[in-house]
């Protein structure tokens, strides 16, 4: 007789609770009007969680996109436009989450920025711009949510750093640093959820090809003094061995993965999608 949990050749059939792993669940993602995260948010919602878009952008085009996901996904989502660079903010963003969903499951810190430039003339503005929204907002929106998660015992912290937080690359001294210290946050954060159910991990993306990777050709060009394609072919993708951009879809269904219940013992780890980049 055919089981009916299984397929023809004993392959398993998916049930609505794979199709929708995180049926349930609020999902939070920083820095989601956009590229990595806008990709995140979107896989979030198609696994069937609720979702808070952050970041900034164009109140029509961001309305247009919740309504996209609303009715694409069947789920709630909603746009929170915390300005991240302030510690307060990113409390405010957690608190005003948290009363319009009634909690918050899965945080996902991806807002960043970037800026390139050799050390001597990289602006100390820009060091602190870069080490506040890409390092601090995730220390302060972590220590807002985390009691929550520790007393519910559930919770899930996805650090969004970089290949740039396992290997550095020149002029980039800023966003090597917040990177790398990001990944430390995450050990420290997994260690202190371990007992309560709360993981802690981070995805290390090689090249995405997003507006944040659009906007710095320039700047790459005017250091390295080469033409925009050459920028490309021999800064860029020079270093990763699969010579093609990551999806910004890839980096939403690790997310996902990360989230469920299947990685409750993954934490801690920093997880490389970067082509084979830091294989080097
Ligand atoms: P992006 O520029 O497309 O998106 C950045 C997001 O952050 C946007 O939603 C933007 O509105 C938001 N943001 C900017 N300033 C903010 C602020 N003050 N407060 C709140 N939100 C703010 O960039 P992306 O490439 O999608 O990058 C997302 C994350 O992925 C970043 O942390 C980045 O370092 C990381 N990353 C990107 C790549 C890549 O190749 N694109 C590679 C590795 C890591």
């Amino acid at each position: 007789m055919l089981d009916p949990q299984h397929g023809p050749m004993g392959i398993a059939r998916r049930s609505p609770e794979h199709a929708r792993p995180l049926a349930g669940r609020v999902a939070l993602v920083t820095g989601s009007t956009s590229g990595i995260g806008l990709g995140i948010l979107e896989e979030m919602a198609a696994a069937g969680a609720a979702v808070v878009m952050n970041g900034l952008g164009d109140a029509g085009q961001i309305e247009g996109e919740l309504t996209r996901i609303r009715k694409a996904h069947d789920v709630a989502a909603v746009y929170l436009p915390a300005n991240l660079m302030e510690p307060k903010a990113c409390a405010e963003m957690i608190a005003m989450a948290t009363a319009r969903l009634g909690k918050i499951d899965i945080l996902v810190n991806n807002a960043g920025i970037q800026h390139v430039a050799p050390i001597e003339s990289f602006p100390p503005e820009k060091w602190d711009a870069i080490l506040a929204l890409n390092l601090s907002a995730a220390f302060h929106a972590i220590r807002a949510i985390f009691g929550d998660m520790k007393a519910r015992r559930w919770g899930r912290i996805i650090n969004v750093a970089s290949a740039h937080g396992l290997v550095a690359s020149p002029f980039k001294a800023a966003y090597v640093a917040a990177k790398h210290g990001i990944i430390g946050l995450t050990k420290t954060v997994a260690l202190e959820g371990a007992e309560f159910g709360v993981t802690a991990n981070a995805i290390c993306p090689g090249y995405v090809w997003t507006p944040l990777v659009e906007q710095q050709i320039d700047d790459q060009a005017k250091s390295h003094g080469i033409s925009h394609d050459r920028v490309i072919k021999e800064v860029l993708l020079a270093k990763q061995p699969t010579k093609t951009f990551a999806q910004t879809s890839e980096i939403g269904a690790l997310a996902v993965f990360l989230a469920g219940d299947a990685a409750q013992s993954i934490t801690g780890t920093a997880l490389p999608v970067d082509g084979g980049w830091t294989a080097h």
